[in-house]
């Protein structure tokens, strides 16, 4: 079996990122026990990244490197931005956690797109956040190996995603 369109494939992988100042820096490992399953042919990851992985079998190998116009783009500084501190406030009381740098908060944009940003500052402005995708502005480069490939079923091709373990239960 070879992946292929309409495959369920597990693969596990080394990325490494480069922002152009840091050289390839370790960024995530997914380890062969616990691969990444994703369902080919559904824009599920970066298009050069499938590219390399089609017509491969269990046990293949594959070494993909992907410029960060490929990846996630270019980091704009216009994506930063200060939110008031009591717009923070209208989801939820008790169960509101507190807001602190680090944190990733999933908000909506004004065509209400779901996007996440990050808590880079807080001060008397407000809640400075971070719209761009953490690796903005990285070429990635990615090591790993074919673990699993499968038929998928009916029900995920019509979903567009991986069902059961290690893709959506409902
Ligand atoms: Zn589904």
């Amino acid at each position: 079996m070879q992946v292929e369109k309409n495959k369920v494939i597990g693969i596990s992988y080394r990325l490494k990122a480069d922002n152009g100042e840091t050289g390839m820096q370790p960024w995530e490992e997914v380890p062969e026990t616990a691969p990444f399953l994703f369902l080919v042919g559904t824009d599920s990851v970066f298009p050069k990244f499938e590219e390399a992985l089609i017509g491969k079998s269990i046990g293949d190998e594959f070494s993909v490197f992907i410029d960060f116009d490929n990846a996630y783009g270019d980091y704009y500084e216009e994506r930063k931005t200060v939110i008031p501190k009591s717009n923070f406030k209208q989801q939820g009381t008790e169960k509101r956690e507190p807001l602190k740098v680090g944190k990733v908060v999933p908000m909506q944009d004004e065509k209400g797109n779901q996007i996440k940003g990050e808590i880079i500052k807080i001060n008397y402005l407000g809640v400075h956040m971070d719209f761009n995708p953490p690796l903005a502005g990285y070429d990635l480069s990615f090591e790993g190996k074919i673990i699993s490939i499968r038929d998928a079923e009916p029900e995920e091709i019509t979903h567009g995603h991986v069902h059961g373990l290690g893709g959506q239960n409902h």
